[in-house]
């Protein structure tokens, strides 16, 4: 690992954390609501929304868009720097996130100049919330599988099938969506092929949203159908047909966004620790209980050399692999073992539900336990990671 910050980066660090000293503290609780309730969604979006404005009213909203459009064209080590401060300072999420980190990007990228003045101001100042529809009942993992249908009709797409698991769909007046504009492909053998990125008016006629309740009682992710659904061709993002290269070149866009991940689990680990030595002291004397918060502690400092290592590899221009694939299992299994020993420092007390009377910590144990398990599915599911490590990166022999 050789990398240093130059005086730059230290004036961004400090350009940063004096701009969050002046801005957070009133939007300070937004950090402590977390992932939606159905009763409080409304309220945390109207939060979430205030907070992205404040940040692009200082250019912190999209550090990576060009400056003609509002961002700051940041560098890998501003990137880093911008995760850790935010992570540090416990900010609160945004409205739009995937508008901001994986959308505007690509409309950036593809868009025409007429697609990006309609659409990349909205995004940046939180005016219109987006969402980004890919995965089908039979379209996961195996993302190419696709089959939702865009059928070419003059100057429009009629769109039929179904999406699901889009979060906050139905919420969302624009979403990204990988369509099929040439059925013959999967029967052809060539599923990555005619594929088509399209922007989805989510208020066209013959567009329903079901919202699907998830295991902590929230239900933010929807089932979305399309039925004989109109949509202008001039919404198309790149060529027919380039689909997946529109969405595969704006995912690995990502970069080095997980420098925030150890610093996240860290406050994570001292929040449960503090509140413990509130509210169930006792606990903290168990040896079983200490040996697990010295191995967590252990693990997240794994994790943080793991992201300097993929950072050294990025910054000599070599791939930052297969760090990538690793530290992503590193983060869905600490963040489900932290979530499982939060329960247990606080004993019988963590199991009191969030909204409840006598809850403590705002009832974050009880929240975060069942929804950290979204951790081993979302972002590139748990066997499907050790699968390319197997295969890619220790290759490993196949039967
Ligand atoms: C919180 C959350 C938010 C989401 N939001 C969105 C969104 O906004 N938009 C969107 O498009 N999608 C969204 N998704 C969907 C997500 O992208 C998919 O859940 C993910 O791609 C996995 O697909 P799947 O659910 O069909 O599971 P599957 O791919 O069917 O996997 C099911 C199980 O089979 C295993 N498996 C699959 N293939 C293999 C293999 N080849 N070898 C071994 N095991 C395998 C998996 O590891 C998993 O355990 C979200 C998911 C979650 C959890």
């Amino acid at each position: 690992m050789d990398f240093s910050y130059a005086p730059e980066d230290e004036e961004f660090r400090e350009e940063l954390r004096s701009w969050l000293d002046a801005n957070l503290p009133e939007f300070k609780d937004l950090g402590e609501i977390g992932p939606e309730q159905s009763d409080s969604t409304l309220r945390t979006m109207q939060r979430r929304q205030a907070w992205q404005r404040r940040l692009n009213e200082g250019r912190w909203a999209a550090i990576n868009w060009p400056i003609e459009w509002g961002g700051r064209e940041a560098t890998i080590m501003q990137n880093v720097i911008y995760s850790a401060v935010m992570a540090e300072a416990r900010a609160p999420g945004i409205y739009n996130a995937n508008g901001i980190w994986q959308i505007g990007p690509m409309i950036i990228r593809w868009g025409t100049q007429e697609q990006k003045e309609m659409w990349l101001p909205g995004i940046l100042n939180a005016d219109e919330h987006w969402c980004q529809g890919f995965t089908e009942p039979e379209a996961g993992s195996d993302l190419a599988n696709l089959r939702t249908q865009a059928v070419q009709d003059g100057d429009m797409y009629i769109l039929n099938g179904r999406k699901i698991w889009i979060s906050s769909a139905h919420l969302a007046k624009w979403g990204l969506f990988l369509v099929r504009t040439d059925p013959t492909a999967i029967s052809r053998g060539a599923k990555h092929e005619g594929i088509t990125a399209l922007i989805v008016d989510m208020e066209a006629p013959g567009i329903e949203c079901t919202p699907i309740r998830d295991v902590t009682g929230a239900a933010m992710f929807n089932e979305v159908t399309f039925t004989d659904a109109p949509m202008p061709v001039a919404y198309r993002l790149g060529e027919e047909g380039n689909g997946w290269g529109v969405a595969m070149g704006t995912l690995g866009h990502e970069r080095v966004g997980t420098a925030g991940m150890s610093i996240g689990l860290a406050s994570e680990l001292q929040r449960m620790i503090d509140a413990a030595r509130t509210h169930n002291p006792e606990a903290l004397e168990d040896p079983d209980i200490r040996d697990r918060i010295a191995r967590a502690w252990t693990q997240i400092e794994l994790t943080r050399l793991l992201n300097n290592r993929a950072l050294s590899k990025v910054l000599k221009g070599e791939k930052n692999w297969p760090e990538v694939p690793l530290a992503k299992l590193q983060w869905s299994h600490l963040s489900q073992s932290l979530a499982e020993l939060n329960l247990d420092l606080l004993g019988p007390l963590g199991a009191l539900a969030k909204g409840g009377p006598d809850a403590i910590d705002g009832g974050h144990a009880a929240y975060n336990y069942p929804w950290q398990r979204f951790t081993s599915i979302g972002a590139g599911a748990t066997e499907v990671q050790k699968n390319i490590i197997a295969d890619r990166a220790i290759q490993l022999p196949r039967r």
